[in-house]
Parts: structure tokens; sequence; C-alpha cells
């Protein structure tokens, strides 16, 4: 059951049933409505209502119950969390703890050092995100000499024993494992069934073809594992693995975005182009992508702009005369070069005359 709104609540109390004791004030709240919608933000007890109805008691319990559980993993000093999800679609609200990857290492295995270095080392930036191995699953006698060496690369292990909170889903083609985990994220989330509430784990056997390995973990990382254990490792599989987790677990209300600072392309010096634009990931990378090709070199300097595209941006008031030259200030652009020509985006091209009038030192906005 998902969470009661105060007007279904409503519908269960005195008022709302025309019962006489209805709207009698003892709660503290003028009506059974007021008091219905302060039940429902959690800022009013069941107590308080002394004509509280029975069935309703027993709906509210089961609202209040978490969907699916959080759970941490790790043995050792490094930890992560998964589960904790209660929607089914990322755009009714977001996800909230992402699909951890892990990796299999066997402690018996003699190349397990040469192997944990390379586990350790893949390690890539996206969009401000760091790809990792989330965790380390071990197999094997686990020994502490073994989970030193791991402590020490500061990821997190977990033996074969040490997942018994979580729930083991085994594959059996794509069709069925699909509708086995939508069954149980339904039935965590809609129903709050507590025999399914434990978040879901999934382990890879070695596969030869790693496109249909790859396919398949998209698939469930979509719907709806929470751990995904791999005994094949390949960089090119993770990071794709990661980048489609990392657009999937990013909040829908919050738009994409990169640090606001002075990017440098191509070893810029004191001749070199300044560009200026918003802090929108897709404008920013759309724009990098073209000043990495250019044979010339040159500063970007990103505006903080809430993650908003350059019109948009303008449009909220986020890209202002005013914003740009504050920017431009904080980060010294004037002793950066010893030109003064700054381009702006082409989109508010009609900006020129009061960024200039705000920067009276640039007399050459392009
Ligand atoms: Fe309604 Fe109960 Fe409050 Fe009376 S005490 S107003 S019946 S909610």
């Amino acid at each position: 059951m998902a969470d009661l709104t105060g007007l279904q609540i409503f519908k269960y109390l005195p008022a709302a049933k025309k019962l006489p004791e209805g709207n009698c004030k003892k709660c503290g709240s003028p009506t059974c409505m007021a008091y219905a919608l302060k039940l429902a933000k959690g800022q009013a007890e069941i107590e308080a209502c002394p004509n509280f109805p029975e069935d309703l008691k027993g709906l509210l319990e089961q609202s209040l119950k978490k969907p699916q559980k959080e759970v941490y993993l790790g043995k050792g000093q490094q930890k992560i969390l998964v589960g904790g999800e209660n929607v089914l679609f990322r755009h009714d609200k977001t996800f909230v703890n992402k699909t951890a990857i892990a990796i299999v290492l066997d402690t018996s295995d003699k190349d397990f050092d040469k192997k944990l270095k390379r586990y350790a080392d893949f390690e890539i930036e996206r969009i401000g995100d760091i790809f990792k191995v989330d965790l380390i699953y071990l197999k094997g006698n686990i020994t502490k000499e073994c989970t030193d060496k791991i402590e020490e690369k500061n990821i997190a292990w977990a033996g074969e024993n040490d997942l018994s909170e979580m729930m083991l889903v085994k594959e059996n083609g794509l069709a069925e494992t699909v509708n086995e985990l939508t069954k149980i994220r339904k039935k965590a989330v809609l129903e709050k069934d507590e025999a399914y509430s434990s978040p879901v784990m999934m382990y890879f056997e070695h596969d030869e073809n790693l496109y249909r390995l790859m396919a398949k973990a998209s698939f469930y990382l979509c719907k709806y594992a929470n751990l995904l254990i791999f005994e094949d490792f390949n960089e090119a599989m993770f990071s794709t693995l990661m980048t489609l987790r990392q657009n999937i677990y990013t909040d829908p209300q919050k738009p994409l975005q990169v640090e606001s600072k002075v990017y440098e392309f191509n070893n810029p010096d004191e001749n070199s182009l300044v560009f200026l634009t918003t802090n929108f990931a897709l404008t920013y990378f759309a724009v990098a992508n073209e000043l990495e090709a250019l044979n010339r070199s040159s500063y970007l300097v990103i505006t903080p702009s809430d993650g908003m595209s350059v019109l948009t941006a303008w449009s909220a008031e986020k890209f202002t005369a005013e914003i740009v030259a504050k920017t431009v200030r904080k980060f010294k652009i004037a002793e950066k070069v010893k030109h003064n020509k700054i381009i702006i985006p082409g989109l508010l091209a009609h900006l020129r005359d009061e960024i200039q009038e705000e920067l009276p030192e640039y007399d050459k906005l392009l």
C-alpha cells in the first residue's frame, strides 16, 4: 500500500461518515479534515483522536511500513548501501540507492593480486560521478591477508555468507527473470509485503559472450536488481553498465550539472580564447567537445545556473549580465589572458550590451 493522503484518511473519520462525534475538536484540530491532513504529514498522532476507527489504524500501520529494506554491504571499513527503493518508476519520485556492481575474486586465485589491482585501478569520472567497482565478492577461504589487501584499496568486500539480508534471484531466461524481479518490486512497493522487502541480488556466472552478459545485466539493472555480481570483469562492460545506472539513478527533478569553474582545453595560455556558457551538463559537453576538437587553446567559463540550458537559464534569470560579470571576476579571467574578448552563447547575443556594461574591462563580447 502506498502512503495514504489526507483525503484518503479523512474518508474513514467520523465527520466523513456523518457521525455525531465528527469535528468534535478533541484531537486539537478544528475539524476531522484538518486532523487528517496533519496525520498524513506525520504532524499528528493516532492517539490524539478518541474516536479513531480501528480499520484506519490497520491501514495506517501498513502504509507507514518501509517498502524495501535498506541494507549495508561490506564487512570491512568500506560499506555500500543498497535497497530502500519506494517507487516502481524513476519519474514517480526518484530511485534512492543505485544498483551495486560487484566482482567475484577467489582467494585461492594465483592471480589474486593482479586481479585486485585491475579492479582497483578501474576508475572513471563521468558528469561529476566516480565510477568504481562497488564491492568485491570474495570466494574461498577468506584470510586477513586477503581482506587487508582489499581494504588498502578502499573497496568494500563481502564473503559468500555476508549477503544473507539480500534475496537471490536466479536467472531463468530474460522474460521470466524480469517478470520475477518486477513481481518482487511490486510486492515490496505497492503491497509492502515483508516477504519481499529484501533488496534483490543476481549472480552472473562466466559467460564467453560479454555482449549477451551485458544485455542481460542492463535489463536487470533497469528492472529491478539492487546488486549485480559478476564472475567476468571487463572495463568496457562495467563502464557501460555504470553509465546506464547513472542515467537511471539521477534525480529526475534535478538536472545534471557540472561544476561552475574554468575548464581548460589544449593547454591554454594568455592568448587563448575565452568561452562562456551555463552549467547544464549537456550544454557543457556539447561545447567541450567542440573546444577539444578546435585547433586553438581555450578557457571555458561555466556560470552557476542550477543545471539549466542557456535559454532556460536566461528566462529563469539564472543567466543574467550580473551573474556573468560576477563569475568572470570570481575566476579572475582578466589575469589569465591579455586580451579583452569573451565569446558568449549565440542564443544570448542580445545580452552583449548588458554584459559589457557590467564588465567594462571586456569591450569585445562576441
Ligand atoms: Fe475528528 Fe477525532 Fe478530531 Fe474529533 S478528535 S475532530 S473525531 S479527528
